[in-house]
């Protein structure tokens, strides 16, 4: 009897636990792709590269001899229509980590357990399960230092290879068409933008890596601040969707790190900021909707408000802040350097409610991740562990002459600061929903609040509350 294989977010060959015993005990293959509920329920940005990632490794398991089967629906009820289908004697899956995922896998192992099929998940999505790293209490950690202190000398298993072909069953049970999902729906006009920056598929994952590794990785340290340098992995886009193992680049970047490469090390301290963010996500799954620390509830933030709303179009007149938000609407990404900006120019300086800007992010990122996002913006607001303090506010000014002292990034994204607009700058007109109705002839926004008057509400507040 068959294995059915159900693929969510590890659309790859190598690398993949699951992949690699499933292979291993012999049986024919039947892979599976499902549009549940939960992967419905994605943002605009992050649904439709998941589609392009499905036609990708469709086309890749193509090429083994095997097929990605589509099927629409809560998963268990498809789990159970193709175990009557193909006869098939168990499932096996990678974990996924984010509450909604976990709960849906957990109801599912028991259903199909219940009907005396196999029911097997697999590690793959991270380099440590997020259970196994413990303090010396036995509890958790809630700072960062120390967690990569606990995890930096662990060994990581050696990526399983790529299997050379999957064994097909008998007959294909019957899959859809992925056009008719239509994925990519809720990005309107964007799309057409955003493909120009997106890099599809476990090969476009892995030629990043090793771009990244016999170059820009000498200046990381210093680099991977400057928006205006391709000086990261970019590998953030092809993570969330599995097109790469954390594994490899794990083992890559310690390689790296022996041949003396300046930068290997931060770009491994970086790696593990993501099984950080998943630690966290584990252990406390209300990061993702909730005050991490409830202190917080008590803090006047505004609720969505007519700021938040030209925030998110990039039109707060503050250059730095816009020009990152728009980066955001033109790639599908945003620097990191911008993301800690609008981040804190929104909870602080506009003293919005952190969740604002997050369920903007979730809308809008093509390399949406439920653990990086939610502790990328508590850290920013404050409110999360290992914060940055609210009272230290940044000050996008300041870090425009520090990290974009010649303009670069600016006006590489806003057209009305430049005479002659690039092709980055103009293609946001084209990006956006067109209720927007913006000019790239407009004249350029005066900022929604001085930097000061805003640093200062958001201190008032901040004392009121203590006090
Ligand atoms: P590189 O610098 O090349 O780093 C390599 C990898 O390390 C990244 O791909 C990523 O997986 C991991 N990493 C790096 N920095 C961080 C970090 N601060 N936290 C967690 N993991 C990290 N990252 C996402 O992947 N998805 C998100 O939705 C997301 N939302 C964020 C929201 C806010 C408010 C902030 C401040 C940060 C957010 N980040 C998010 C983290 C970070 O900005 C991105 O991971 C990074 O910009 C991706 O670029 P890169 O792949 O070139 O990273």
């Amino acid at each position: 009897a068959p294995l059915i294989l159900w693929f969510r977010r590890d659309l790859r060959l190598a690398d993949h636990p699951m992949l690699a015993a499933a292979v291993a005990a012999g049986r024919p293959l039947v892979p599976v792709f499902i549009l549940d509920p939960e992967t419905e329920r994605l943002g605009a940005a992050a649904k439709w590269r998941l589609g392009l990632g499905v036609a990708a490794f469709a086309e890749t398991l193509a090429a083994l001899g095997s097929r990605l089967i589509l099927r629409r629906g809560p998963a268990l009820a498809v789990l159970e229509a193709l175990l009557d289908q193909t006869g098939a004697a168990g499932v096996h899956w990678s974990r996924a980590y984010d509450p909604a995922g976990q709960a849906r896998d957990t109801a599912v192992k028991a259903a199909l357990k219940a009907r005396g099929v196999q029911a097997v998940s697999h590690p793959g999505h991270l380099l440590h399960e997020p259970w196994t790293v413990e303090t010396g209490q036995g509890g958790f950690y809630r700072v960062y230092t120390p967690f990569w202190k606990a995890v930096q000398g662990r060994d990581v298993m050696a990526p399983p290879p790529p299997p050379k072909a999957l064994r097909a069953p008998g007959g294909w049970p019957a899959s859809d068409r992925l056009d008719d999902w239509q994925m990519g729906a809720a990005m309107r006009r964007g799309a057409a933008v955003v493909a120009g920056h997106v890099a599809v598929g476990e090969a476009a994952a892995l030629e990043r890596l090793h771009r990244f590794l016999s170059g820009p990785v000498q200046d990381y340290a210093t680099a991977r601040d400057l928006p205006a340098v391709q000086g990261t992995s970019r590998l953030s886009e092809n993570l969330t969707c599995g097109e790469i193992g954390p594994r490899t680049i794990w083992h890559a970047g310690m390689r790296a790190r022996h041949e003396g490469k300046a930068g290997a090390e931060t770009f491994l301290k970086e790696l593990v900021w993501r099984e950080f963010a998943y630690h966290l996500l584990h252990h406390t799954p209300h990061i993702t909707h909730a005050n991490w620390k409830p202190e917080w509830d008590a803090f006047p933030w505004r609720k969505d408000n007519a700021d938040a709303e030209r925030w998110r179009r990039g039109l707060t007149g503050e250059p730095f802040v816009d020009a990152a938000m728009r980066e955001m609407y033109v790639t599908g990404t945003m620097h990191n350097r911008g993301r800690m900006i609008v981040a804190s120019y929104l909870t602080k300086h506009l003293l919005t409610d952190w969740r604002v800007g997050a369920a903007w992010f979730d809308d809008c990122l093509t390399d949406w991740d439920p653990a990086a996002n939610a502790m990328g913006w508590q850290w920013a607001a404050g409110s999360g562990p290992d914060a940055s303090p609210y009272f230290r506010i940044f000050n996008p000014a300041t870090q425009a002459e520090k990290f974009d002292p010649d303009a670069t990034y600016r006006r590489r994204f806003i057209a009305e600061l430049s005479r002659a607009p690039g092709p980055d700058a103009l293609a946001y007109f084209d990006a956006v929903p067109e209720s927007w109705q913006l000019n790239p002839k407009a004249a350029y926004p005066a900022p929604l609040i001085g930097l000061a008057a805003g640093r200062d509400r958001a201190l008032a507040a901040y004392s009121a509350r203590n006090s």
